[in-house]
């Protein structure tokens, strides 16, 4: 076989189809996000993000900076080990503290990221519980995905939010099997929510465990930033809480939150824990400030959801198809790889407009879309020049509109 042949022939297939990915060159401005400015080959020139997952701005927080800077001039950079072999330092007890505080459990176990924390612990759980059978919502997280395939345990798909489908799966299952409910609270593609509290009742009825990613709602939702299952008062029916750092908490990291013999479970069976270096001190000591701080502040999460409100409520006036869902993440649909990723160009090279295209694998065929997220830093002038942008563009590339009232 010629390799770089095929490299580069699986490569051409994938720009043919409009999927191939490429990064933007990013380097923001300390304290001044969401604005950046963005190299290209051409020069560079000034952009404002409106796609960052860093949702609340928590990347730039005085204080979260400020935890940073301590622990490193206090203790350094590296862990310099695997947790078990030097490298838990105080601040990974101290965060670990505050995560299982969050969510009102009694221990949790932190990740290098989300999607190990979703691989490990699905992985572990699925392999090491005897029978196990994860019953898998249809739109789960690739994260997940491949921690239940890793586990090798039965898996059931059901249909995305689907109780009555989730249910005749359930009921066809004996009682005593142990099995576990995977999915997620905010679906971050849709911005969908799940019907958490009677995805639990049907866990109770059926016998089974339940496991929530939270990735895209801590932080922003609920009175201390636990995420929808504390807003919605059902934390303590959920078996596994897992979330990231990455995201609203504006750092890196992921975690799950459970019983203290279910974290000391897979603290000690999971390879993906176990085998890998800690995370840097001060990137512990910075996700702990920024949980903190949403703890006890709710400024952000306010600010975020009436910029969300405006922009919406801006894309409506214009007729920019959107879809309309009950989290912060509002997909304005396109549904044409190459046109999204076309839209994306434009508004980077002539508005200075940062929106990633999302294509498949991503999203379904058929579905693609300029993702957006607006955060409470960004300004009434910031979505007056996006507004506008969409505008031309929608005008100019002829795409389908949502009929107005009044026309
Ligand atoms: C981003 C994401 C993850 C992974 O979290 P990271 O900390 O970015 O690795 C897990 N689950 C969902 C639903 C996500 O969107």
């Amino acid at each position: 076989m010629n390799y770089q042949n095929f490299f580069r022939a699986e490569l051409a297939r994938l720009k043919d189809d409009g999927n191939y990915r490429t990064f933007a060159d990013l380097e923001r401005h300390r304290g001044a996000f969401p604005a950046a400015t963005n190299r290209h080959a051409g020069g560079e020139r000034d952009v404002t993000i409106w796609c960052s997952n860093d949702y609340l701005g928590m990347g730039q927080h005085p204080s979260v900076l400020a935890a940073m800077h301590d622990a490193l001039d206090t203790v350094g950079a590296g862990a310099g080990g695997t947790r078990n072999i030097s490298g838990t330092t105080h601040h990974h007890v101290l965060l670990e503290r505050e995560l299982a505080d969050l969510h009102g459990k009694e221990a949790a176990l932190l990740f290098t990221s989300g999607y190990v924390s979703n691989w490990a612990a699905l992985g572990t759980l699925g392999a090491k519980i005897p029978g196990m059978v994860i019953l898998s919502d249809a739109l789960n997280h690739a994260s997940m995905i491949e921690g239940i395939r890793h586990s090798k345990a039965e898996r059931i798909i059901w249909k995305h939010n689907d109780l009555a489908d989730l249910e005749r799966h359930l009921a066809a299952l004996p009682l005593d099997r142990p099995k576990m409910i995977a999915f997620e609270s905010v679906y971050s593609m849709d911005g969908d929510i799940a019907p958490i509290k009677e995805i639990c009742d049907l866990a109770d009825r059926y016998n089974a465990m339940t496991y929530l990613d939270e990735v895209h709602a801590v932080g922003m939702y609920g009175p201390r930033g636990g995420g929808i299952a504390e807003r919605e008062g059902l934390m303590d029916r959920i078996t596994v809480i897992e979330g990231t750092l990455g995201k609203a908490f504006g750092v890196v990291g992921g975690y799950i939150a459970a019983s203290a013999e279910l974290v000391d479970f897979v603290r000690s069976f999971s390879s993906g824990f176990i085998f890998t270096t800690a995370l840097p001190p001060a990137v512990a000591a910075g996700a702990c400030a920024s949980i903190q701080h949403l703890k006890q502040s709710s400024t952000e999460r306010d600010g975020q959801q009436a910029r969300v409100a405006e922009v919406r409520a801006r894309l409506d006036d214009i007729g920019i198809p959107h879809i309309e869902n009950p989290s912060h993440i509002i997909p304005v649909m396109v549904g044409d790889p190459v046109k999204c990723k076309y839209l994306s160009d434009v508004l980077m090279e002539r508005f200075g407009i940062y929106i990633q295209p999302i294509n498949y694998p991503t999203v379904p065929k058929g579905t693609e879309r300029l993702r957006i997220t607006p955060s409470p830093v960004h300004t009434a002038e910031d979505i007056d020049t996006l507004v506008a942008a969409l505008r031309d563009l929608w005008a100019h590339c002829q795409l389908s509109r949502v009929p107005l009232a009044a026309e």
